[in-house]
């Protein structure tokens, strides 16, 4: 199959299909963008089975994804979308470079959840933008703007109380969309450890609570175990509806 495009994570095939892409989740782990490099044994087949399961009950919820379906543990099927060039990170608690650049504390509650858009770019860093940025950059129209944020808002709901039943605080998270050939947005690319921060419940220790890619950001350890543990819960709340 040819392969379109490979990124850190992740590597995208055509298939027969044009409208159909296939996902190949890796076991390769970046930080710090891309400054640390790492492998997390199994981690390709956890973080497809977890965005698998994850996208099925949001489309139940009424998001549009790109997700088709799991056609192996690490591999899926997904509509060909235009990816816009943003990450969209939602903030329920103050973490990562939120703390770094307004000096808020770790762990602190927001009032409301925040939604921050940064630009796709690793050789820029990926920066934080605003408003005025993305409509002078191009990267997308106000309505797609004010649509992306009230979906990101949704997707943010949901995931809280689908976390919350499994026993995990969901701090923060990041989007990515595209568009289909209707010009339809569509959520895409992984909802999975590598791109939330969870906080296990059942933990109060700040170091034990942690079940996402902090483990391997800042060399906790046991890292495929947190991911193993996110795998289960997550399994055992999708078979639970
Ligand atoms: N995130 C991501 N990819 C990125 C940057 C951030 O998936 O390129 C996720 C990250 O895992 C966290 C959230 O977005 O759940 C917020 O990350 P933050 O802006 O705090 O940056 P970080 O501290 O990861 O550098």
């Amino acid at each position: 199959m040819q392969k379109l495009y490979e990124g850190k994570a992740k590597i995208l095939y055509q298939s027969e299909d044009p409208e159909v892409l296939l996902t190949y989740f890796k076991d390769d782990a970046t930080a710090f963008n891309a400054q640390k490099k790492g492998q997390i044994k199994g981690k390709g087949e956890v973080n497809c089975t977890i965005t698998a399961a994850i996208y099925r009950w949001l489309e139940k919820q009424g998001i549009s994804t790109h997700f088709i379906e799991q056609i192996a543990p690490n591999q899926m099927t997904v509509k060909s979308v235009k990816i816009i060039p943003l990450e969209v990170v939602v903030r329920n608690i103050a973490s990562g470079s939120l703390c770094k650049q307004t000096g808020l504390e770790e762990g602190t509650l927001l009032s409301e959840p925040l939604v921050d858009f940064y630009l796709k770019d690793d050789a820029l860093g990926d920066p934080l933008l605003t408003s005025e940025r993305i409509r002078i950059l191009n990267l997308a129209s106000q309505e797609q703007v004010n649509k992306i944020t009230e979906i990101a808002k949704k997707v943010n709901r949901c995931l809280q109380d689908f976390f919350l039943c499994c026993d995990i605080t969901l701090v923060d998270f990041k989007l990515e969309f595209g568009l289909n050939n209707q010009g339809q947005i569509l959520l895409a690319d992984e909802i999975s450890p590598d791109t939330c921060r969870l906080w296990d419940m059942r933990q109060k220790d700040s170091k034990n609570r942690v079940l996402d890619k902090d483990r391997f950001r800042k060399d906790l350890g046991d890292v495929e175990a947190a991911y193993y543990e996110v795998r289960k819960r997550v399994l055992s709340r999708v078979d639970s509806l």
